[in-house]
């Protein structure tokens, strides 16, 4: 963690104080000690398992509160869970914009889609250009002056979000407005200490077991949501795309991300690793895809994740273009 002004004015006197100690004496080990710790409020235990520091998540603002509930997790642990409550609105970036108006508009009105592994600016010239990019000439969603249809009432975001959409919203650019999720409080429970389990625990997969389909939550509060079912949204032959940070809003969920793009939230990790950017349902780190030349690790294991001494067991997200982030928990989640 880079520690930086603003996050020494987001901590309380108390810690600063457990802070500079803490500097102190690190300062006082030979250089070749390796076990300096990137965050200084981490707690690990003996195992190395590492417990969710919730001072990382910026509850400044109204936009989320956390507290701490005793809970009951998957493989029968009574514990402590953090409660995350959070409206879901992020706190450091906008949201938006995603339909763009006319064909003409450049990348900055619109915001972006992902397809085969890619990531594609939605600008008035994808629009146009989307019956050769999908061989289909039924995409046409603009009239003949250039102007884009783009749903335009909270009433048309609900229809054109429907798997059965009618075919009155063919070619429609699909958008829900912030404006129309103002009322939404989320709620989340993340384990305190991680549990590893034997075997991970697929998302969503048995609905008999309660399993998540929500991957993790970032800093902000918004979630890192389950794939967008695209090939649904482009089989109604409308397209919902993404703003710049990988989310969009629907009237159920709120504002999520389907995509990392390195908009939100991000903690540079001191050793080059690839920086924190959340927490997994299971209570461990959610980290960037790439490390700071480039690349990713190479022993990720089927659920992306992997450790090491710095940070225990985390997970390391997907490409932006692959339209998901992690693939199953190694821990288990609170019920
Ligand atoms: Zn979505
Ligand atoms: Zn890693």
């Amino acid at each position: 963690m880079i520690i930086t002004k603003e996050f020494m004015n987001r901590l309380p006197m108390h810690r600063i104080v457990m802070l500079i100690a803490i500097i102190i004496v690190f300062s006082n080990c030979s250089s070749d000690d390796t076990s300096e710790s990137t965050d200084d409020d981490s707690i690990t235990t003996d195992d190395g398992t590492i417990d969710v520091d919730s001072s990382l998540f910026l509850t400044d603002g109204s936009a989320v509160t956390i507290t701490t509930v005793p809970c009951t997790l998957s493989d029968g642990t009574e514990t402590d869970c953090y409660q995350i409550v959070t409206t879901g609105v992020p706190s450091d970036h906008e949201m938006g914009p995603w339909c763009p108006s006319t064909i003409t508009d450049g990348a900055e009105e619109g915001g972006i889609w992902l397809e085969n592994g890619e990531v594609y600016d939605v600008d008035g010239a994808f629009i146009q250009n989307m019956a050769t990019f999908y061989g289909d000439d039924t995409w046409k969603m603009y009239d003949d002056e250039g102007n884009i249809y783009v749903t335009d009432t909270e009433e048309d975001c609900e229809n054109a979000a429907n798997p059965n959409v009618g075919e009155e919203y063919e070619n429609f650019c699909v958008e829900c407005l912030p404006s129309y999720i103002t009322d939404l409080i989320q709620t989340y429970l993340i384990p305190i200490t991680p549990v590893k389990l034997s075997s991970s625990v697929s998302f969503g997969g048995d609905p008999s077991d309660n399993s998540p389909s929500v991957r993790g939550i970032a800093f902000n509060g918004v979630r890192f949501d389950e794939p967008a079912p695209t090939d649904d949204i482009l089989g109604a032959y409308t397209l919902a795309p993404f703003d710049d940070a990988g989310g969009h809003i629907n009237l159920a969920a709120g504002y999520h991300y389907h995509a990392e793009t390195g908009v939100s939230t991000q903690i540079t990790q001191d050793d080059g690793h690839a920086s924190m950017i959340g927490y997994a349902l299971d209570g461990y780190g959610i980290y960037a895809q790439l490390d700071d030349i480039g690349d990713e690790p190479t022993d990720l294991d089927d659920c992306r994740g992997h450790s090491d001494d710095t940070r225990g067991y985390h997970y390391h997200v997907a490409a932006a273009g692959s339209n998901s982030f992690i693939n199953c928990l190694s821990g288990a989640y609170a019920n």
